[in-house]
């Protein structure tokens, strides 16, 4: 790990109040131009010794802008400050997590994973039209059946069809002969331009599709393809627990990761990561944002610096170390859950790099899945499956109240 390093509590306020002094000051006077403020004194405590060792809350009162991508070209001089850390924390994304090569990625912190989902099928919507001069008839989205929502969305709005690929029920793995019997049909319906949204670990199960079972396929027919990696999820587990784990940017398939560091990362909600080799948000630029210093090649406009504040300050205050201790904590509580399933032969499904486990629903009571707030994978009444998540409040004396209830029902 290059860059993702433990900061200590004082270093760690002090490089943040460095960063918010250059922030703009309103009190100045010197900003008579800006439709921007810190928050409300008259209606926000906005001052007082409470905030000398609140960080966080010092920067939400600051109220720096991160709008733009601070990766590339000029950026607004007057929230230089929280715009670096954010530069900071994209760095540790791309060059420690997902072994970008140094200056060779661009990315920003958007509103969640929904956005960077969007964000990365924007992109190659724009590349196709530009390279390509491909109509939106020639493009198609391919997922797996397990994807998240956010890509219908994403379909929706840019106006180009999404195809799911069914998966195994037990495995929950692309059916490769399925993709193939798809790609082979899209191709004579007369789709050239394949944008792939490839799980690194689905929402209700932790499945982890490999993105090189599409390229294999969409080379062997001959189209052009993208395929974009939706870490939402696992982004904060799946590269840490998986040494050999090949999604990343050293894979040439992989063009573009989000991840979420609202999830697993425990970051204030709007803070989704969207990284991207170089070369490809320009795709996302639009021109006419000419009252921004610098390009806005993003699809949220004014952002929160707070949030990236934030995001650095969760990363910087674990180091690599320490946040490799709490996933590996968390997959010491899922490995001893499994075992108690294997005991009582409960059936489920768990990918063993990720802290989910999916349940089949038929060895569960509803009443019992839902005293302990397990969740469906369709609220309609006909589910297969409930998940558990370990996540930091989900400790073994929990799940133990859980497993002794399975235990009366034999
Ligand atoms: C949560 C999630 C998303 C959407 O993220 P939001 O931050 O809620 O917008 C997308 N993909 C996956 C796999 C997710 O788990």
């Amino acid at each position: 790990m290059k860059y993702w390093k433990k900061l200590s509590k004082p270093q760690l306020i002090q490089k943040i109040d460095q960063a918010l002094a250059s922030t703009v000051n309103f009190e100045s006077s010197k900003y008579l131009g800006y439709p921007v403020s810190h928050l409300d004194e008259n209606v926000f405590n906005t001052s007082g010794t409470s905030l000398d060792n609140a960080p966080i809350l010092k920067s939400f009162i600051a109220n720096p802008n991160n709008i733009g991508c601070h990766t590339l070209g000029k950026s607004e001089e007057a929230f230089k400050g929280s715009q670096e850390l954010e530069k900071e924390v994209i760095r540790v994304l791309a060059v420690d997590i997902f072994k970008a090569k140094e200056n060779q990625y661009d990315g920003y912190i958007a509103t969640g994973g929904t956005e960077a989902n969007i964000q990365a099928l924007w992109i190659y919507r724009n590349l196709f039209k530009k390279e390509y001069n491909a109509s939106l008839d020639e493009m198609v989205i391919l997922s797996s059946e397990d994807t998240h929502y956010s890509v219908h969305k994403g379909s929706n709005l840019l106006s180009v069809e999404n195809v799911s690929i069914p998966v195994d029920f037990n495995s929950r793995e692309i059916i490769v002969e399925e993709l193939d019997a798809i790609v082979k049909k899209l191709v004579a319906e007369g789709k050239k331009y394949f944008m792939v949204i490839s799980n690194m670990a689905t929402t209700m199960f932790g499945s982890v599709d490999n993105p090189d079972v599409y390229a294999e396929i969409l080379k062997k027919h001959q189209v052009v393809f993208k395929i974009h990696v939706d870490g939402a999820f696992g982004g904060f587990i799946y590269p840490i627990t998986n040494k050999k784990s090949t999604i990343n940017f050293e894979n040439e398939n992989v063009t573009s990761i989000t991840i979420d560091a609202h999830k697993m990362l425990q970051a204030p909600y709007g803070t989704g990561v969207f990284l991207c080799r170089k070369g490809y948000i320009e795709n996302a630029l639009t021109k006419e944002a000419q009252y921004v210093d610098g390009m806005d090649l993003t699809l949220s406009g004014s952002r929160s610096g707070a949030n990236a504040i934030a995001v650095w300050m969760i990363l910087f205050s674990y180091g690599y170390y320490g946040w490799f201790e709490k996933i590996n904590t968390l997959l010491l509580r899922t490995e001893w859950f499994c075992d108690q399933l294997n005991n009582l032969n409960i059936e489920y499904f768990r990918n063993p790099f990720m802290n989910i486990v999916t349940l089949k629903s038929s060895f569960i009571p509803d009443d019992l899945a839902h005293k302990f707030g397990l969740v469906p994978d369709t609220h309609n009444g006909e589910h297969s499956w409930f998940k558990v998540i370990m996540m930091d409040h989900v400790e073994i004396d929990d799940l133990l109240k859980f497993v002794t209830e399975l235990e009366n029902l034999k």
